[in-house]
């Protein structure tokens, strides 16, 4: 006879993980107590060495389904003579366990809402252990329903007593509501007068949907606006007034049926859409969708992919099944704005773009936008962290310093060590406007106190006017400074636990180079705490510096120059007016407002100028995207000639130049865009291999927004896998900017160990 002491770490707080090991004691006959603490959970049972060895076992294999188990330290000590088994009071001490993130509604919590002699018949807020909101909810830990935003409402007898029941679904479900006290929906028009409530509210919302009107409704982390996606004439209305003229849209479908009649659905893809965290799914259309009803041309123009994701709340159940086809669901706010969360401000914000809104009264504590992720060989690749995945950490092999970082510009997300564990935040965007400014500071003041994080090292972006660098050269903790590109292979590596010595490929739009050039082409070479970089991408001009970035035809012309005496004939016919083309060509002489860059992304920008795909743009990465989709179903496997240059004392350079004259050549002879961005593609996996075989690491990291193409993406680790090289992409952290910041953390524990 032994006592088993178990200490249980990882997200296993409010998940009715103390219930399960309840349940499990009992059923193996076990006395003794658990306890939620700082860490986790904590088990003490008394029994016989080989019992106490399988209710071990079976805790690990039968644990809830929405837990997340990072680490279970177990001893043996001398018996206590324990009597019965009991869920003993928390102790709080030093906070460590994970906030969970925001969960779809369980399987469960769907049968009663659709159960008319349930007393949750209909009711959009109703929640268990299983599921429903927490991020979202929650105002500090330890969660309890009093550091909730449910903390106003008291509930009733009947859910007290669910949540009192260590043997109800309901135990300690902070969020547990009914229709008797919980919170309420209610439809306003746009001076804020309620039309209807309730259910009431939910049936007319639905049916003023069906009539092709735009709602705002307010969801679990902030407002989504809603149409009818088989409407042309709602999402046109929707693109204009939201200002969004051709980015795609996500859709809601109402069921994983109807999923399929539109998209090509694998099983994993299938997996992901119905698990818990519930993300918008990227996925093909079909030639020939199999369905009786239809989606507008204008939800994703010219895309061969639909964002995709099935109803993740009660609310959002409730209204799709009264809907009964695809909508649009977009994030309520103008283009680049974080997501509204207040009724009062959605009010304000959303009156030119909203006819109606449905509202109800449980406050949401921080925005909380929807993830994207795609599936990849099988597995998913998380290209935007929000709801259902923020803030679960990633975790490194070893305890480190805390480390708080905070991130890009673009896609900007906030990161913060704490022992072994990298906080991500959720996506905040860009930081162009006040709202994001604001949200930005919520979110860095939230994650600190959530913690209770002291951290000892604030890590920042080395561009000097970042609005995140400047923030964090403010504060009082000890900076340091990351190169940009550096970051995001720093990022990968912590995704993928890779560790030195290894070549860093990171390839994007943007950055800020430490020699104060615009860098997105880089190779580093990554040993014991150093990144060196070893080569980069040829440089040329961008007239106008970042007014580049929206117009894919200023990389052509600086790209063209630096080989071409007259480069505007070379691209195609009205490309720039006469007076617009003087004025480039005396930036790219004057060298005046024409910084110098070695990034891949204006690379992919200026073939798609030559090319005539976009000569302007209206979302970042759309010329890119334009490019990789003409390749559609046309192989080849030829390529264009590539050099790689080796000024002696300096990093390699990949030469563009026989690249371009290839490209250019093929373009006049009239070959097909497919064809030659296929070659295009092919050329810069054949640039990533050069550079592979004359470092000779075998591991090989791929990060950077480029390595969002799924056509370089397939072809670079097919090269290099052939080559036997071991390439790793991205998984948990977005490769693109959303990945920065917990990349400056990494980095930066390597810079301060050194
Ligand atoms: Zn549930
Ligand atoms: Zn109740
Ligand atoms: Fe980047």
């Amino acid at each position: 006879m032994r006592r088993l002491r178990l200490e249980i770490s990882g997200a296993v707080q409010g998940v009715g993980f103390r219930p399960f090991v309840y349940r499990l004691a009992r059923r193996f006959d076990l006395a003794g107590w658990v306890s939620n603490t700082s860490k986790g959970v904590v088990v003490e049972v008394d029994g016989d060495t080989e019992v106490l060895a399988q209710f071990a076992e079976a805790l690990q294999k039968e644990k809830p389904q929405v837990s997340i188990v990072q680490d279970i330290r177990s001893e043996y000590l001398d018996t206590a003579g324990f009597a019965t088994f009991e869920i003993r009071k928390s102790t709080v001490g030093k906070i460590e366990a994970f906030v969970l993130p925001d969960l779809a509604t369980c399987g469960e919590c769907t049968l009663e809402i659709l159960d008319p002699d349930n007393r949750r018949y209909r009711y959009p807020f109703t929640n268990c252990t299983n599921c429903g909101p927490r991020y979202s909810i929650i105002n500090s830990i330890p969660y309890d329903r009093p550091s909730t935003t449910m903390s106003g409402f008291r509930m009733c007898s009947e859910c007290r007593k669910e949540y009192e029941d260590p043997l109800d679904r309901r135990f300690h479900a902070q969020p547990n509501a009914c229709p008797e006290c919980g919170p309420h929906l209610e439809l306003w028009n746009l001076d804020g007068t309620m039309l209807a409530e309730r259910d009431d509210a939910l049936r007319k919302a639905s049916a003023e949907i069906l009539e092709g009107k735009i709602l705002a409704i307010k969801g679990l982390g902030g407002f989504h606006l809603i149409t009818l996606a088989g409407s042309d004439e709602a999402v046109r209305t929707l693109r204009s007034r939201k200002g969004r003229r051709m980015k795609p849209f996500a859709l809601m479908f109402p069921s994983i049926l109807q999923v399929s009649e539109f998209c090509v659905v694998s099983s994993e893809e299938r997996k992901v859409l119905q698990a818990p965290r519930s993300p918008i799914v990227l996925l093909k259309k079909r030639d020939k969708p199999n369905s009786s009803i239809s989606i507008s041309e204008l939800v994703s123009p010219s895309n061969p992919e639909y964002g995709v994701m099935l109803p993740y709340t009660p609310l959002h159940i409730l209204l799709m099944m009264e809907i009964g086809e695809p909508v649009i669901a977009t994030s309520g706010n103008l283009s680049d704005e974080p997501i509204c969360t207040d009724e009062m401000e959605a009010l304000e914000r959303l009156k030119g773009i909203a006819d109606l809104l449905l509202v109800h009264n449980r406050p949401i504590a921080r925005h909380v936008d929807n993830s994207i992720v795609r599936i990849f060989k099988e597995r998913e690749m998380v290209l935007r962290r929000a709801r259902g995945y923020a803030p679960l950490p990633v975790s490194m092999e070893e305890e480190s310093a805390s480390v708080f970082a905070t991130g890009g510009h673009q896609k900007n997300t906030l990161a913060l060590s704490i022992g072994r564990n990298v906080f991500i935040s959720q996506h905040i965007g860009d930081l162009d406007t006040p709202q994001a400014l604001r949200a930005f500071s919520e979110v860095w003041n939230s994650i600190g106190a959530l913690y209770n994080a002291h951290p000892d090292i604030i890590a920042y972006d080395m561009h000097p006017d970042y609005i995140s660098s400047v923030k964090a050269r403010e504060s009082e903790i000890r900076g340091i400074p990351v190169q940009h590109h550096i970051a995001h292979v720093y990022s990968c590596m912590l995704d993928r636990g890779v560790k030195s010595p290894l070549l860093g490929v990171s390839w994007d739009g943007t950055g800020y180079g430490s020699d104060g050039t615009v860098w997105g082409g880089e190779f580093f070479h990554i040993t014991d705490g150093t990144a060196k970089r070893i080569a980069h991408l040829r440089r040329f001009r961008l007239p106008g510096g970042d007014k580049a970035v929206k117009e894919p035809r200023r990389s052509a012309l600086g790209l063209l120059s630096e080989l071409y005496d007259d480069p505007v004939k070379l691209l195609p016919p009205g490309t720039f007016s006469r007076e617009e083309s003087d004025v480039m060509k005396r930036m790219i002489s004057s060298k005046l407002n024409s910084p110098l860059t070695s990034s891949v992304g204006r690379l992919f920008d200026a073939v798609a100028s030559i090319l005539d795909l976009h000569q302007t743009i209206e979302f970042e990465g759309q010329a890119a995207m334009a490019l990789e989709h003409a390749i559609g179903n046309k192989m080849t496997e030829k390529s264009y000639p590539l050099e790689v240059l080796s000024p002696p004392g300096e990093p390699m350079v990949i030469d563009w130049a026989p690249l371009i004259k290839g490209v250019i050549m093929d373009a006049s002879e009239g070959m097909d865009t497919g064809i030659i961005s296929a070659k295009f593609h092919n050329t810069l996996v054949e640039g990533i291999a050069a550079v592979a075989e004359t470092i000779g690491e075998r591991k090989v990291v791929l990060s950077g927004g480029c390595f969002q193409n799924v056509y370089l993406l397939r072809r670079v680790l097919d090269v290099l896998e052939n080559l036997c090289y071991e390439p790793f992409i991205h998984r948990s952290i977005p490769p693109n900017d959303g990945g920065i910041a917990p990349g400056q953390v990494m980095a930066a524990l390597m810079m301060n160990s050194e």
